[in-house]
């Protein structure tokens, strides 16, 4: 039985006309004799809208409510799809992920897909139906919804890929597949043939919104091989995969760059063993999420200070826990908002000494200051100002020669 697994976007489900549209494409791939599973997100905006009313409603509304409220754009959008397919002359229908279950662990709004009922998708299937299927939840063993952590359908749709045996997982989106670096940030980005999941993971991770990074991960794992493409024009888009299957002389594969992320800095904090610790654990109890940091040498052997990086919308937060935090002690506080991380990634570094130099000399030609620099095998991030973005983008861009 050849099965596809067709997943669509918000944008690419965001209107009545673009509906139409997304069961065309379904129905095309139905008259090819593939048997279809679709996933689909919620109409754009509609996930968002839902974050924002649970905090209007209360400045403590649970996880388990939070995931209970957030999987319903998804069952919107589903049931239109079905809708417009049986419109069209297809057998369809809609399936929340608790009727077939689709089985999570771990904690709520962030949970992990680890099973998949098959067998009445199996049914469906051969009774020649189309299974429209919610991304971006399911449940767990209590039988409460759960969701899997923001732009989740991405890993629905390679879970579901993996349980049944796809032979293909197309990811339909809003950009023609996985570009150089967003190409709504730099005009010159180009799209990429064929990249690797250890590229795209660290791509994603790293701020390229295209794939959700789980989503990646699950798909080395299990050695699935994704199409990205855009579901407004029929042209071939980016194929995620095996190293080995990738032949690339570049250096650098792709750029990546976050926004809304602030810099947090202690200064003069005793330099004692456990002091990261006791600053990092109450973070980490808070569900904030640490991502660079630097401690620097200290000159007297007596003080350090200590930089590192959380996402804005947790700067409050991080503050008063700090400040709260009686085993620590520091001279000063200093937050800096509105910087961001760039990073440059590609499996091409391991082999090619410099990489590091020319991306460092590359950003003093443009005068932009390095706040934090750091690395891994096939990456290197660095902050700077939010402002430079562009600039860095375009001149890293350059010198790594993905212009052209
Ligand atoms: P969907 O709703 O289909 O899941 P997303 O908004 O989650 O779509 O992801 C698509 C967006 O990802 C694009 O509109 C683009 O702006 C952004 N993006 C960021 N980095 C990249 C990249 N390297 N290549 C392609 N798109 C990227
Ligand atoms: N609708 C969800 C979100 O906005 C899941 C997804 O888009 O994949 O995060
Ligand atoms: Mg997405």
């Amino acid at each position: 039985m050849k099965i596809v697994v067709l997943k669509f976007g918000g944008t690419s489900v965001g209107s009545i006309d673009k509906i139409k549209k997304v069961a065309q494409i379904i129905g095309n791939h139905k008259k090819k004799k593939f048997k279809v599973i679709v996933v689909s997100s919620a109409m754009s905006g509609v996930t968002n809208e839902l974050v924002k009313k649970s905090r209007e409603i209360s400045g403590n509304f649970s996880n388990e409510e939070y995931d209970v409220l957030l999987s319903t754009g998804e069952q919107i959008a589903c049931s239109l799809i079905a809708g417009r397919l049986n419109h069209i002359g297809f057998k369809s229908r809609s399936w929340l992920s608790w009727q077939i279950p689709i089985i999570t662990t771990g904690l709520h709004k962030n949970s992990r897909i680890n099973k998949i009922n098959k067998k009445k998708i199996i049914r469906y299937l051969n009774e020649g139906g189309i299974p429209i299927i919610t991304g971006f939840q399911g449940i767990n063993k209590e039988e409460r919804i759960t969701t899997i952590g923001r732009g989740g359908s991405d890993a629905s749709a390679i879970m579901l890929a993996k349980f049944f045996k796809a032979k293909k997982c197309i990811i339909y989106t809003d950009v023609e597949g996985v570009y150089t670096t967003d190409p709504r940030k730099l005009t010159k980005a180009k799209k990429i043939k064929v990249i690797s999941y250890e590229e795209m993971l660290e791509m994603a991770s790293l701020g390229a919104k295209v794939m959700q990074p789980v989503s990646i991960q699950d798909a080395r794992l299990n050695r699935i091989d994704i199409e990205v493409k855009s579901s407004f024009i029929n042209k071939p888009g980016t194929l995620i995969t095996k190293r080995s299957n990738i032949f690339n002389h570049k250096i650098i594969t792709g750029i990546s760059s976050t926004q809304n992320d602030s810099k947090v800095s202690l200064i003069g904090v005793r330099d004692k063993p456990g002091i990261a610790a006791s600053i990092f654990k109450p973070l980490s109890k808070n569900s904030i999420n640490v991502d660079m940091v630097v401690q620097n040498i200290s000159a007297n052997g007596k003080e350090t200070d200590l930089t590192f990086t959380i996402k804005t919308d947790d700067l409050n937060k991080t503050t008063k826990i700090i400040r709260a935090n009686k085993s620590i002690k520091f001279r000063k506080l200093l937050l800096k908002k509105d910087v961001a991380k760039i990073s440059i990634i590609g499996v091409g570094m391991v082999a090619t000494p410099g990489v590091t130099f020319r991306m460092f000399q590359t950003l003093a030609n443009e005068k932009i200051n390095i706040q934090v620099i750091s690395t891994s095998e096939i990456k290197i991030s660095v902050l700077i100002d939010k402002k430079n973005i562009k600039k860095a983008l375009a001149a890293l861009h350059k010198e790594f020669k993905l212009d052209n």
